[in-house]
């Protein structure tokens, strides 16, 4: 058995440098998180971009830097700020990220992007290719490195390959408009095993796979000479039990151990027992649909006035990628809806939404999460959806209702929240009000089965199927040979 590397964009690992020293933190995110039990020991290599460009770091440190993440078992790519403009800013999010996510519009298909982000795969492919010895398993993650699979196997066709995708894959329909739709399939065709969320994306992609590119594809291996490719879905889970076990925690803090923002929630709920916090959370994407959600709570508040004074909606819009335009201009459009719908409806002792444009620690969203009465997550389009099912494993008195967008891949398999379509205002105002009224009994009917699910697909299930499944498409490919 060999050891398993792991490639991604980002190292697990964030670099802090002050004074000449060098501090390697580690990443509390969820594919951090769900690696742990495949990225542990001696075994096992990640190798990403560490977050600075080499312009950013100083030639002499490099060694303490390599020595570092050597710590936490990674290894870096180095990447020019020209180099990452044209591949991550580039190529991976004006080009692939509006596409798959079906905004078309928005998609930006220029050729030297396009040739960036081929030169800069072929050097996360050198990378693993420096680090390959016989018997080893290499996974691969994600739409920035579509290319790398094909690239590893031309040269090393006897290792595993599998490669996991996290955000949609979109119908044919939209994927044919990119000029290099075949590149981009026969790059992730290196693969001998490729996962997405659901089988929708699987669908989507083997249906692309047949009509660009005309190969045989029975049920979900797709052939490729003497090359079969194992095609299957493995829906993300989280850590359950870090999240249940962190509202438990919260829930037996006196008064004085509750964070500023906590107290501040309390202060609200004693005012009023009565009035609903409802929860939105996502990082500030116009995949999220924040902008329409806005629009929708105004809507409610219209259609049913009986709710004023009675709801607060609780905005958490976490910067993301602010030097693309398209983040730019979304950043103004809410902020001055905010402003707008405030304005509109605020009156001396209520004010409708709060609004926090930050990112939030740990602690702050597990009171978020724990205080909110009903989470309102209604992507138009998302690959997964992790929070809504963070909030569902804090719910550890088994109330609260989720509403959720039918366009997440989550809601395939959370089928007991309130699904709506984010574009349809009549029905996620109705949700909202079924939400507020829905009995204590229903809310913990719901949630129990959500939570039973959730807890034992989690992350590190995922993972481990993930690389099962690899494994055993890899003997299944020798055994044919
Ligand atoms: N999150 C965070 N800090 C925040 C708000 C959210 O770390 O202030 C986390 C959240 O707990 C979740 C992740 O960000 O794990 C968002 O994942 P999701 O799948 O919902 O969306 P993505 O941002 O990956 O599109």
């Amino acid at each position: 058995m060999g050891k398993t590397i792991i490639i991604s964009n980002r190292l697990p690992v964030q670099l802090q440098i002050s004074n000449g020293d060098i501090t390697a933190i580690p990443s509390v995110g969820g594919l951090a998180t769900g690696m742990k039990s495949v990225h542990s020991g001696g075994d096992s290599l990640w190798i990403g971009w560490s977050g600075l460009t080499e312009e950013e770091i100083p030639k002499e440190l490099e060694p303490k830097i390599d020595a570092a993440l050597a710590e936490h078992g990674s290894s870096k790519v180095k990447l020019t700020e020209k180099e990452v403009d044209g591949f991550y800013y580039g190529f991976s999010n004006r080009t692939i990220w509006p596409l798959f996510h079906y905004f078309l519009e928005y998609s930006e298909f220029q050729l030297d992007y396009w040739n960036t982000y081929k030169e800069v795969n072929q050097k996360f492919a050198d990378a693993i290719l420096a680090n390959t010895e016989d018997g080893d398993t290499i996974w691969v993650h994600d739409y920035q490195l579509m290319l790398v699979p094909q690239m590893v196997r031309k040269e090393r066709p006897d290792v595993s390959i599998g490669f996991f995708l996290h955000i949609p894959f979109p119908s044919f329909e939209i994927f044919r408009t990119l000029p290099w739709r075949e590149e981009l399939l026969e790059g992730v065709l290196g693969s001998d095993l490729i996962g997405f969320h659901t089988y929708d994306y699987e669908r989507h992609f083997l249906s692309s796979v047949r009509r660009l590119l005309g190969l045989e594809v029975s049920f979900n291996d797709i052939t490729m000479g003497d090359h079969v490719i194992k095609v299957d879905s493995f829906p993300m889970g989280i850590d359950y039990k870090k999240f249940s076990d962190a509202a438990k925690i919260h829930y037996n803090k006196s008064k004085n151990e509750q964070s500023e923002l906590q107290q501040r929630l309390n202060t609200h709920q004693e005012t009023d027992p009565d009035a609903k916090f409802i929860l939105s959370i996502d990082r500030l994407d116009y995949s999220k649909g924040i902008a329409k959600r806005l629009n929708a709570f105004e809507y409610f508040l219209n259609k049913y006035p009986q709710y004023k004074e009675k709801v607060r909606l609780i905005i958490l819009a976490v910067p993301s990628r602010s030097n693309v335009p398209q983040y730019q201009l979304l950043k103004r459009e809410i902020d001055e809806l905010v402003g707008r719908i405030n304005g509109e409806f605020s009156t001396v002792s209520w004010t409708p939404i709060w609004y926090f444009y930050r990112s939030m620690p740990f602690e702050n969203l597990i009171d978020l999460y724990t205080s909110s009465d009903i989470a309102w997550l209604t992507p138009l389009r998302d690959g997964m959806n992790l929070v809504a099912k963070e909030y569902i494993a804090t719910r550890t008195d088994q109330t609260g209702v989720l509403i959720l967008s039918e366009m997440a891949g989550s809601a395939n398999e959370m089928n007991e929240s309130l699904l709506v379509n984010p574009n349809n205002f009549e029905q996620t105002a109705d949700a909202l009000d079924e939400a507020i009224n829905m009995p204590v009994e229903e809310q913990k009917a719901r949630n129990s089965v959500l939570q039973k699910r959730l807890a034992r697909y989690n992350v590190e299930k995922w993972a481990n199927d993930f690389m099962t499944s690899l494994k055993s498409q890899k003997e299944r490919e020798a055994a044919n040979v």
